[in-house]
């Protein structure tokens, strides 16, 4: 890690960035059906949603800490496209939220911002919209942006907007606050308002499980990221407490983090998959410094250090310390995950 790297200064900005990117998408989300209309696609909501998230993201991190690196999922290619123009005004409307007098030139230069490479010194990852389904279903989805050091996420940022702190309300009922998950390594997670509402960030450690209660896990919605049906056997070996909650995105790290469930199954559903970095890396971290641990399906470490893919792991299970290795175990014992 480079000398003048300042975990704090780092997560403040990230902090800025995806609480920013997360009043855009929520505002987006919000005119789904207009938006649809304007571009005339079904799709285009996380389309408008993902481009106005990253272009608002770089903007703050480089307001705040000058040149960065950002490996972020999108480019501006598609919105220079004179076919469409409807998405470029509905992009540029949407960052004037939190952007004023952005105009079209700052905006396709901001989302040209997160085309960076992976760096041995250190780059930021974004998903600008991690759970583009949930987001489309009017339910759970993430801003997620995390620092790279040394092969692992060292500051993180986790931006909620539908996710509640309170636990009795459903993932698929949005709250009007949401929630935000701030992580730097060996420093801890604190969580706020997404939102507005009390906006203090407080600090977040997972709470003990009760020694002997049945699991409770959450697992993706999509039966395509995740083995579904092997979470059921895994469970039953390694006694759930029947079937997972499910929920889009990385808001499952942090469901686990704040103890609402005792773990994140992301068990592999077809050979060769290899898992995106901004797929992990921010809620990961969150998850580590709650007081979870993290590994693929084997019990390894997450590597972040392999370019933009986990080339090294397969799968994620998050877990409460107490479960943890009954469900690598249970995994195992039903080996036919592996391949
Ligand atoms: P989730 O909301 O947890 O279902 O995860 C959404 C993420 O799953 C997307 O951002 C995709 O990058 C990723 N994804 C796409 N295909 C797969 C797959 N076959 N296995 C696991 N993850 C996938
Ligand atoms: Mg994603």
């Amino acid at each position: 890690m480079n000398k003048l790297f300042d975990s704090e200064k780092y997560a403040r900005a990230a902090s800025e960035a995806v609480e920013k990117a997360g009043v855009v998408c929520r505002a987006v989300q919000s005119r789904l059906d207009e938006v649809r209309a304007i571009a005339k696609d079904d799709k285009s909501p996380v389309t408008v949603a993902d481009f106005a998230s990253q272009a608002v993201v770089v903007r703050v991190l480089r307001e705040l800490l000058g040149d960065v690196r950002v490996v972020g999922e999108e480019g501006s290619a598609f919105l220079r496209d004179p076919d469409h123009a409807a998405h470029l005004g509905a992009t540029l409307n949407a960052v004037r939220i939190v952007w004023e007098g952005c105009d079209e030139a700052a905006l396709l230069d901001a989302i040209d911002g997160g085309d960076a490479e992976p760096h041995a010194d250190g780059f930021w990852t974004l998903d600008p919209i991690d759970g583009t389904k949930g987001f489309l279903r009017g339910g759970q989805y993430a801003v997620s942006l995390a620092y790279i050091s040394g092969g692992s996420p060292v500051v993180g940022a986790l931006c909620c907007p539908n996710l509640s702190r309170d636990f009795g309300r459903s993932f698929d009922d949005p709250d009007p606050h949401g929630s935000l998950y701030v992580a730097a390594r060996r420093e801890g997670v604190r969580v706020q308002s997404a939102m507005g509402g009390d906006t203090e960030p407080v600090s977040m450690r997972r709470p003990g499980r009760e020694e002997g209660a049945p699991i409770r896990a959450c697992e993706s919605v999509e039966s395509a990221h995740s083995d579904q049906s092997a979470s059921s056997r895994v469970l039953e070996i390694a006694g759930g407490a029947g079937e997972p909650a499910r929920l889009d995105s990385q808001c499952k790290y942090a469901v686990v983090a704040r103890g609402q469930a005792d773990a994140y199954l992301r068990l592999p559903t077809k050979k060769g998959y290899v898992e995106r970095i901004w797929d992990h890396a921010a809620g990961a971290l969150v998850a580590v410094e709650a007081g979870c641990v993290v590994t693929d399906i084997d019990g390894n470490l997450l590597d972040f250090g392999q370019g933009k893919g986990l080339e090294k792991n397969r799968g994620v299970v998050c877990a409460d310390p107490g479960v943890h290795s009954r469900l690598i175990g249970a995994i195992a014992d039903i080996g036919s995950l592996r391949g």
